[in-house]
């Protein structure tokens, strides 16, 4: 087997991989870059005018034969295969030619469509297959178990895969600290046997982000918050981070309080109650109500006649703001200028729950809720395994060598896993 990591040998974001058997080749992720050459937020905008081959020759788009629209006259990959849905994993997915079979979990289905939904852009592959967490299947001579994992994104996927006498395992994102910690022991109690490559990826290999171990720990720190009831909140997070928001709910419904959401996020959670039941809903009562927003995703769901199923959950900006205490409001740019027109950001506080770097880089917002003085709280869990899991996980697969990836310090690897490291280049053809 042969295998190019096209990108992610010395980054987190954008990551790609392709591998190539005697008879096959399948490609693992079309993520789009987080920085850039400088170290920089990636934009991709500057971009948007090149064309396909131009989009290649700039390392923007990687290099893999017949897998685009515009490249459709080569002999095609035969299968992309996505292990979940965040951007630098899928995110440049619509320049991949339809006709290619893509492999991702049901609930990773579900929200790539939603995002293509919510960027008015067609999602018009042709052949989906969902695969189901441990069942194994084949694409030509290769056979590839998938691993549902504890991540952030949700439904995320590892791969285990198989060919020419090789196996390896691609770990995609992952911890064992979150809700589905439970995959995360499974995997460490009965690991798969006989790993000759293990691509692991170190996004914390140097050090560990958030101030809470575990995703309860988070829950905890906001239920200790919003015991106050004095104050109104609010909260910055992601609608897809799903660990996320049931911690919110359950915080909300341990203190009474209402999570008051937009629609967009409301769509969401709607999108994929069939994948799991414990995913809080719109309609499940008082610890959950929708605030009509003005917004473009609002406009796009009432156009679409998609706005009138949240009716029935609606809570009025008005009765809110009567009793402000009881309440806990998803922060959305709309909401947040609506308050502060309205002069109603008194005694408010911000809970602020994903990566704290998102907030140093937005000078903006901070400068926002400084002049409504509303005091800033961190309480956040990373979406990545600290040093500890990826030493326990890496011990657990046992793998005769061990790849970095989805790192921006693959040499850390050395002092945790010696020798057993071999660290690759982009674009690099490594014979396995
Ligand atoms: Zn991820
Ligand atoms: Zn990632």
């Amino acid at each position: 087997m042969q295998l190019i990591i096209h990108r992610g040998t010395h980054e987190i974001g954008g990551s790609c991989i392709e591998l190539e058997s005697k008879n096959g080749r399948i490609v693992l992720d079309i993520g789009m870059p987080l920085v850039d050459e400088r170290g920089e937020q990636f934009d991709f905008r500057p971009y948007r005018k090149l064309s396909g081959p131009q989009l290649i020759e700039k390392n923007i788009l990687p290099s893999v034969s017949g897998m685009y629209r515009f490249d459709d006259s080569k002999k095609s990959p035969d299968a992309l295969l996505i292990s979940h849905p965040h951007l630098d994993h899928f995110g440049l997915l619509h320049f991949v030619n339809p006709a290619l079979p893509l492999y991702m979990s049901k609930g990773c289905h579900k929200l790539v469509e939603l995002s293509y939904y919510f960027n008015e852009a067609a999602f018009d592959f042709e052949k989906i297959e969902l695969v189901t967490p441990w069942k194994l299947f084949n694409i030509a001579d290769f056979t590839i178990t998938p691993y549902l994992v504890d991540h952030s994104g949700f439904d995320a996927l590892a791969f285990l895969i198989e060919a020419d006498g090789t196996r390896l395992f691609y770990s995609g994102d992952f911890r064992g600290h979150g809700r589905k910690h439970i995959v995360f022991d499974k995997i460490i109690k009965e690991p798969p046997e006989n790993i000759d490559y293990l691509l692991l990826e170190g996004s914390h290999i140097e050090e560990t982000d958030g101030d809470y171990d575990t995703e309860e720990a988070v829950e905890l720190g906001l239920v200790e918050l919003l015991n106050n009831k004095e104050k109104l909140y609010f909260i910055a997070t992601s609608s897809q981070n799903i660990d996320r928001i049931v911690s919110i709910y359950r915080a909300c419904k341990k203190t009474n309080r209402t999570f008051v959401i937009d629609p967009y996020t409301a769509l969401i959670l709607e999108s994929i109650k069939s994948v799991s039941f414990a995913i809080p809903q719109h309609d499940w009562g008082n610890n959950m109500k929708v605030l009509f927003t003005d917004s473009r995703h609002t406009k796009l769901l009432q156009k679409d006649s998609i706005l009138g199923r949240f009716e029935k959950s609606e809570v009025k900006y008005d009765d809110i703001i009567k009793d402000k205490g009881r309440y806990l409001i998803k922060d959305t740019f709309a909401l947040r200028n609506k308050f502060d027109a309205d002069k109603n950001l008194s005694n408010t506080s911000l809970i602020y729950s994903m990566w704290k770097g998102y907030l140093e880089d937005d000078e903006e917002l901070r400068v926002f809720w400084a002049k409504n003085n509303v005091q800033i709280i961190h309480v956040h869990t990373s979406g990545h395994a600290n040093v500890r899991d990826l030493k326990k996980f890496a011990e657990a697969l046992n793998p005769g060598t061990i790849i970095p990836i989805h790192t921006f310090s693959p040499d850390k690897f050395r002092e945790h896993f010696l020798d057993k490291v071999r660290i690759c280049s982009d674009r690099e053809r490594v014979n396995l």
